[in-house]
């Protein structure tokens, strides 16, 4: 497209889950929409997918309000799934099956003690009944089809700078020297969100490690957490176990209580 000029009714800058959710959307509801997405990795791709207000909540960088927010999203999510499963013709392994936090994720104020799964060392274990997980890998290539489906126009390209008018956003130039006008922009970008707003609220990278084991069975029928690891058995086979945060003790400490305890369940 290079040098080139584009005009969309609707055009929304990302190529993650959020750009893709909000595009499916407002195509679906009649809007014609473009999506302006450079190819990179994603963090959608590189998620957990855990559907966990109460864990999320009690981080202690979360805002005071988040809890309800992230309620209200929970609660959207039956429809969202039901809709997009039917759309893409595909599944995306979305459940609500509940969530266990061990020992000291009993802080977070959760109900529902329940027994220690086996093979898991912690003092105790509670289920949080309504929380769960989705597989984020299978719910981007989902909304990808269902855009194509709904026929969102797909341009791929860096967006370098938003273009302005009299205040107001008129559309973006990328790095090939071309732009794309419409005075409707969505920038659902990610951490790259950053760089095109400068007064816009600060964004703070966190890095999550993880990685995903192949199970012949998975240990786990719930997605479970302690402060510092999560296991996240997945339709496919997969079990994905990360650390919520880089850095410090808790990464190393948390990687070798995984290992030890994926171990003990592999092999007895
Ligand atoms: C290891 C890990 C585990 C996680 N686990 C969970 C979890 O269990 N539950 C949960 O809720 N969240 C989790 N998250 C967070 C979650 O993945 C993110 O909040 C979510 O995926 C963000 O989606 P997004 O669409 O906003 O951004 P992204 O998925 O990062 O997508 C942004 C896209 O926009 C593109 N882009 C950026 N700048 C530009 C530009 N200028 N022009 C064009 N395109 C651009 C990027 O290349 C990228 O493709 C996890 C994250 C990580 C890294």
């Amino acid at each position: 497209m290079a040098g080139s000029a584009h005009s969309s009714s609707v055009l929304i800058i990302g190529g993650g889950l959020v750009a893709h959710a909000i595009a499916w959307r407002l195509a679906r509801a009649g809007s014609e929409v473009t999506l302006l997405a450079d190819g990179c990795a994603a963090a959608s791709a590189a998620s957990a997918g855990m559907l966990a207000p109460s864990f999320e909540a009690a981080h202690d960088r979360a805002a005071p309000n988040l809890k309800a927010s992230l309620d209200d999203s929970l609660q959207q999510w039956d429809e969202f799934a039901r809709g997009l499963e039917a759309d893409s013709g595909m599944a995306i392994d979305y459940r609500r099956n509940g969530i266990v936090g061990l020992g000291e994720t009993a802080a977070i104020g959760v109900r529902d003690p329940i027994s220690v799964p086996a093979g898991v060392i912690a003092s105790s274990a509670w289920l949080v009944p309504e929380e769960g997980q989705v597989d984020p890998r299978r719910a981007l290539e989902a909304l990808r089809r269902a855009t194509a489906a709904q026929g969102v126009k797909t341009i791929v390209g860096h967006a370098t700078r938003l273009r302005e008018q009299s205040g107001r956003v008129i559309g973006v130039e990328t790095d090939d020297g071309s732009s794309v006008r419409s005075d409707r922009v969505v920038l659902a970008a990610g951490m790259g969100s950053n760089r095109l707003l400068t007064d816009g609220p600060p964004l703070v990278p966190v890095r999550g490690r993880a990685f995903l084991v192949r199970c012949s069975q998975s240990p786990f029928v719930h997605v479970v957490r302690s402060g510092t690891v999560y296991f996240c058995p997945k339709a496919d086979g997969t079990l994905y176990v990360g650390a919520t945060e880089e850095g410090g003790d808790s990464f190393l400490s948390g990687l070798r209580l995984l290992v030890a305890t994926v171990r003990r369940k592999a092999m007895p």
